[in-house]
Order: structure tokens, then sequence, then C-alpha cells
């Protein structure tokens, strides 16, 4: 295994030290018990729902095209997805990108991507459209009351990116600045939760150049991408708040009720939490990765 650098180490905790659900103020009690995977919130929900479901083994009933896992995405999250000239799934890239062609093709399978909003995803689930959607999506109270999540995988937080002369240094000081989030995020709902106004963009690059230029004092967003942004963008830093910004972890969402690739998934990302794979990911795309 590559040598985990810093950097890297400070945008890598893994999802299997501390699960808590939800960011911000507004944490759940349903925290995931790394050591006793078999009990999620997701299995749980998914259990009750599994109906004829849970009795078919065999991989058409899973996936909306045999032999193929139809992951949908936003390819705007760096390092776990964006478009680059050659990606591990067609032009897509990134963390998730590795993982979702690992779990297909260990499963005999292959990945296919559909690259959409990320508001999109789980709607894009709940109509068949895909099986599976991996985005650095964090597990939310909310979204599970629609779909259920996979063990989660990385453990992430919100962060704020300001321009190194700033003097923001909590998320108290953004009271009387201009926020820029990125719609649908969680850093979004962190924001509306705090009360504070805010705009928000259809993509983190379009927030981060309105930062750049002057136009917003901060961008809230998350840790690992917030990382990718300073280093491609000179004159920014962050600033946490551990205090204001809880854990947050990501999982992949699956259609309710669908135990038979829930399950699938699971025994891959439980195996590559193990082995290292998933760290291993997170140091190459973290330090490799330059974003087009
Ligand atoms: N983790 C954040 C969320 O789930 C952002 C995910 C993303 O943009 N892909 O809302």
């Amino acid at each position: 295994m590559k040598k985990v650098t810093k950097a890297a180490a400070l945008v890598l905790t893994m999802a299997m030290m501390v699960s808590t659900l939800v960011a911000c103020g507004d944490s759940a009690d349903a925290t995931t018990d790394a050591a006793n995977t078999e009990t999620t919130a997701s299995d749980d929900a998914a259990a009750e729902t599994a109906g004829t479901e849970a009795e078919a083994s065999d991989t058409t009933a899973m996936t909306k095209t045999e032999g193929v896992i139809t992951f949908g995405t936003n390819a705007e999250f760096p390092p776990f997805e964006f478009v680059a000239s050659s990606g591990v799934i067609d032009q897509y890239d990134g963390i998730d990108m590795a993982i979702a062609k690992q779990i297909a093709e260990e499963n005999g399978m292959t990945a296919a991507v559909e690259n959409m909003e990320f508001d999109s995803l789980l709607i894009a689930l709940q109509n068949g459209q895909i099986d599976a959607a991996i985005a650095g999506m964090t597990v939310t109270e909310e979204r599970l009351e629609s779909v259920d999540f996979s063990t989660p995988y990385y453990t992430a937080t919100q962060v704020m990116i300001v321009k190194e002369d700033s003097d923001i240094a909590s998320a108290a000081d953004m009271a009387d600045k201009k926020i820029c989030v990125v719609q649908g995020y969680t850093g979004e709902i962190c924001v509306k939760d705090m009360g504070y106004p805010y705009e928000a963009f259809k993509k983190g690059t379009e927030a981060v150049m309105e930062l750049v230029n002057g136009k917003c004092d901060v961008v809230v967003i998350d840790s690992a991408t917030a990382q990718k942004y300073i280093s491609d963008n000179e004159g920014l830093k962050i600033v946490e708040d551990s205090a204001a910004f809880e854990s947050e972890e990501y999982a992949i969402a699956v259609k309710k009720g669908n135990t038979a690739l829930l399950d699938m998934i699971n025994k891959a990302i439980e195996a590559k939490l193990a082995d290292g794979t998933i760290s291993e990911l997170g140091v190459k795309y973290t330090e490799e990765t330059t974003i087009e």
C-alpha cells in the first residue's frame, strides 16, 4: 500500500471508525457500528420492504439491464467523480467511479454510468433509470425515507473555503458574509439550518469561481472536495469548525427494497474497507488528480 501523506491523511477519514448519520447540528441517533454492519439503518429499512426481491439470487432481478450495474452520479465532485480525458468508466474518473467499476467486475458484471444533476439521483433510482447512485452522497434521514443506503465507505465534514486573507474563523463568522453553496448538497442544508442567507449554484466550480472573483466571501462544501479546489486555485484556504459541522458519511444508494443489489454492494464495500482498497483509492485520487 502506498504511503499515506499528510495531505491525504487530512482528507481521508475512513468510515470504519466513527459513524454519525447527518451533517450540521441535526445529528440523528442512528449510528452505525462498523463491527456490526449487518444491522445498519439501511439494512433494516430494506428488510421491511424486501418482499420477494429478498429471495432473488440471480443478477437479472436486481439491475435494469442483465449483467450491467447502471450507476448514477454527478461528475462534478472531485476527487470522487469528475470528467477526465480517459476515466475508469468511459470519461468518468474518481474514487467513486473506481469503486463502482470494481463492485461490478468482481461480481462478473460491467459498470455503466449515467451522469446527471445531483438533485435528480434519488428520483432516477426510484423510477428505475439507474440501479445505484454513487456520488459522494451523504446518508441523511430525509434521503433514507426514499432510498436504501449501503454500508458507509467514507467520512467527511462540511468546511468553509475562504480567501487567504479572510477574517472568517468559525461558522458564526459567516453571519454577515455572502455565502455560496451548491444546490442540494448537505452544505446547503447546513447553511439553511443555521439560518443564514446564501446563494446556491449548480456546480461546485461555479461557487468557487464566485469566491475567487470576490463575489462571495465563503463557500461551504464537503472537505475532500474543498481540498481539491484549494489546491487547484491560488489564494484560498479551508476553515474548519467541527462544532458547527458534524461528520457525515458517504454511502451508495439503491432503490428501496433492492436487497439483492444492496447485499452485493455491502459485501464489496466491507471487503474494500477491510483490505485498504478504498483508502488507497483516496490517496491516489487526492494526490494525482488534475481536474480538467
Ligand atoms: N456529500 C454531499 C451531499 O450528499 C455532496 C455530494 C455531491 O455533491 N456529490 O449532499
